[in-house]
């Protein structure tokens, strides 16, 4: 029996995946991260960050923590600070879905917007006046905090591990501040440095050379190499359209049942790829990091994709 919302984070289920792409003696397997309480992969990261600042007395029990985020991370630094005093300010652009918004204010949470044309260093920059402003206040930065990475290294990652018995060739994930990517390819890379790892990210992304420029799959994509992500462990960087994107979140929808973002349509597109130049019996491991419900004002589900 769970008596705080807090101990429902982590231990999500793995699925196998089924499409007419995967050749049939490949498994291509997501980890559900949109099964946490907070309904995203981030609440991991919100409780790190959050514990992080406490017990480095960078805030006093009764502090504040501000963040800019794309939504998640806001989410789950609300979902961690419940039962507790501290308060938590995020800072969204405002192209940003309105669910996400709503579910921080939920949680308790102030929601502060900056214009979308200033995109996501906006909010950082209005993150940082607020700090300044606010007595008793810090900012985690996922950005460039290395809690970030950390705490895929050592909660999803050993998960992951553990539910496969190591059985991994290829881990392929998303990047937004790359967190997830780097904390997780780290540690595989360490178990078994054949483990191929690839990032993935929208077109709009600077990964792989491109130009910044907008995009509409949300929480993945850089218009600047952050701080956290690890590019010496880019074994393959895979640039994946907004088309693409949510046409494969739809057909995840449609035909298997699992509603999700479309950072995690993305990552299967990605995977599928890998998956078609993998070699005989490989196992390729996925996240899914949030669920669709967050996105339903977006148009996630709309006709045009199909
Ligand atoms: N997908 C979604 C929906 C997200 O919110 C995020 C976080 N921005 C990611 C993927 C990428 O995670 P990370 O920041 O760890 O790269």
């Amino acid at each position: 029996m769970h008596k705080s919302v807090h101990t429902l984070i982590g231990g999500t289920p793995l699925f196998e995946l089924t499409h007419e792409l995967i050749p049939a003696d490949i498994r291509v397997i997501a980890k559900l991260e949109y099964m946490n309480p907070g309904g995203s992969i981030k609440d991991r990261l919100g409780m790190f960050l959050l514990k992080h600042a406490i017990n480095n007395k960078y805030i006093t029990s009764k502090g504040t923590i501000i963040e800019p985020t794309a939504g998640n991370t806001g989410i789950a630094l609300a979902l961690a600070a419940i039962g507790t005093n501290v308060k938590v300010e995020c800072v969204i652009p405002e192209g940003f879905s309105r669910e996400k918004q709503q579910l921080m204010q939920a949680l308790g949470a102030t929601v502060h917007t900056t214009p979308n044309e200033s995109g996501i260093e906006g909010a950082i920059a209005y993150a940082m006046k607020l700090t300044d402003e606010i007595p008793d206040s810090y900012s985690p930065c996922q950005f460039k905090n290395e809690q970030n990475p950390l705490t895929y290294y050592e909660t999803l990652a050993p998960e992951i591990w553990s539910q496969l018995g190591g059985d991994i060739d290829v881990f392929v994930a998303g990047a937004g501040t790359g967190g997830t990517f780097t904390g997780t390819a780290r540690y595989f890379k360490e178990k078994n440095s054949a483990i191929r790892t690839v990032v993935v990210e929208p077109e709009g992304s600077i990964l792989n050379g491109g130009t910044p420029g907008p995009h509409r799959t949300e929480g993945i994509g850089m218009n600047q190499l952050s701080a956290v992500i690890d590019p010496s462990l880019f074994d393959s960087i895979h640039t994946i359209s907004d088309r693409e994107a949510f046409r494969m979140t739809q057909q995840l929808a449609s035909n298997v049942g699992l509603l999700v973002g479309s950072s995690s349509g993305a990552a299967f597109c990605a995977a599928i790829k890998e998956a078609q130049m993998a070699k005989k019996g490989a196992t390729i491991v996925t996240i899914f990091p949030d669920g669709s419900e967050r996105y339903l004002s977006t148009g996630i589900y709309e006709e045009e994709f199909r």
